[in-house]
């Protein structure tokens, strides 16, 4: 432990919230040096949906490594890209009807993002992107000029331009319809807002407190991008994959994003891979204008297709992840019950949390959470959402055992809270 204090940079996070040593993990659970057993709600922050070396992925890695496949081939022509190209484009994207030509970046998330936003202002010709409050897309220089989080926007140290802040759906309160407050200033030549290249929008918000827009809202985002002549970028990196019951998280809504951006969970095995999706007339790249030393991680093309072949040729998983997340809402929901007022349930699929009304609150519930033995981490502008964000593979047993540890850490800090009090 002193070894990581003293050497490795404060800029670590998670370490900070989990202080211990880990060396072993499967599905929803990680064990510590010492033999101690966690259950994992955070999954590598939504990297893991297929839960922890998933024996199908394994297998399918070993006998590719084992059969000297290749393994860093930079963007050239593999067995294994195309074997995944084949299998995503036929299980993923053709039974969806969606047709989109596929860009393989940097594998990071904010990599994919940077690429998407790069590719609208160029067939666009503008520089402006619209964003959303609360919204997260990484923290590289580009991404993170659209991202709200001031944390990570401090963290540049110059300014971050070309983005402009709108409010995502609710943000103003129920009643209040944010898409047309959106249509008014893009209509108004005096607004002192620049049509933008294109929109930049999570349907699920990850990182900014679990808020899940509603389908109508996505279909009315969709028209105004339609109308403004605005590309819509659907940034899916932490809600895709299956999180929210389907494989993409925008697919209860109908809409047809013109750009998607696809990590995390994509490699299916923690292996780092990232995605652009976009209608095809929208690839007007010169080669190499978006380049990179790994793009295309070939092990992770191995195993992605694994992922795509063993849970997505049906609906059986996507049903299976269905009843888990009525079983985590239902638990979740006894919780806030027990506490009227002080807590609500938040999110969608398997991708929901408990909002605190007091985010003092959360920390040390997830302290609590921990020492009885689950990882689970916060999320929302002050943290005060604690998310739910187990692998997808997760038994049931193990969901209902998660849930019941967290209901207990509550039940606790809450009694403590209000014995201090008194
Ligand atoms: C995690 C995340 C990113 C950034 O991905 P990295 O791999 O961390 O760079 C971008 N957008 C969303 C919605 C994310 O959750």
């Amino acid at each position: 432990m002193e070894l990581f204090k003293s050497t490795e940079s404060e800029v670590r996070v998670y370490s900070r919230a989990f202080p211990v040593i880990f060396n072993r993990a499967k599905n929803a659970h990680l064990y510590t040096e010492g033999g101690k057993e966690y259950l994992d709600f955070l999954a590598g922050a939504g990297s893991l949906n297929y839960g922890h070396n998933n024996d199908v992925l394994k297998k399918a890695l070993l006998e590719y490594i084992e059969a000297d496949g290749v393994s860093q081939g930079l963007d050239l022509f593999t067995t294994a890209k195309h074997d995944f190209i084949e299998s995503y484009k036929k299980h993923i994207l053709e039974p969806r009807g969606l047709n989109y030509k596929m860009q393989f970046t940097g594998p990071t998330g904010t990599n994919s993002v940077e690429a998407a936003m790069k590719l609208a202002r160029k067939v666009k010709g503008r520089t402006g992107i619209i964003s959303f409050t609360n919204g997260f897309h990484g923290v590289t220089t580009g991404a993170v000029a659209a991202t709200g989080n001031k944390h990570h926007r401090g963290g540049v140290g110059m300014p971050l331009g070309n983005v402009d802040f709108l409010f995502y759906d609710g943000y103003l309160g129920e009643d209040v319809d944010t898409l047309a407050i959106m249509d008014k200033v893009l209509s108004d030549g005096s607004s002192g807002f620049e049509t933008p290249a294109a929109v930049i929008v999570e349907a699920v918000q990850g990182e900014g407190g679990l808020n899940a827009a509603r389908a109508e809202w996505l279909q009315g985002l969709q028209k105004l991008c339609e109308k403004h002549d605005m590309l819509l970028i659907l940034d899916d990196i932490q809600a895709g994959n299956g999180r929210t019951g389907e494989f993409f998280s925008f697919e209860f809504s109908g809409i047809k994003p013109d750009i998607v951006t696809v990590s995390k969970s994509l490699s299916g095995y923690g292996l780092p891979m990232a995605l652009v999706l976009f209608k095809p007339e929208l690839d007007i790249w010169e080669s190499g204008e978006h380049n990179g030393t790994f793009r295309g991680n070939s092990m992770a093309f191995v195993t992605a297709r694994a992922a795509i072949e063993t849970y997505w040729k049906d609906d059986a998983f996507a049903n299976e992840v269905k009843a888990k997340a009525r079983v985590l809402g239902e638990a979740l929901q006894a919780i806030c019950d027990k506490y009227p007022g002080e807590f609500h349930v938040k999110g969608r699929g398997l991708m929901r949390g408990i909002e605190a009304k007091n985010a003092e609150l959360t920390a040390p519930v997830t302290r609590r959470a921990f020492e009885k033995g689950l990882i689970i981490e916060t999320s929302g502008p002050n943290d005060e959402v604690i998310k739910c964000l187990m692998p997808l593979t997760t038994s049931e047993d193990d969901l209902r055992k998660g849930a019941k540890l967290l209901a207990e850490s509550v039940d606790e800090i809450m009694q403590e809270g209000m014995s201090e009090a008194s």
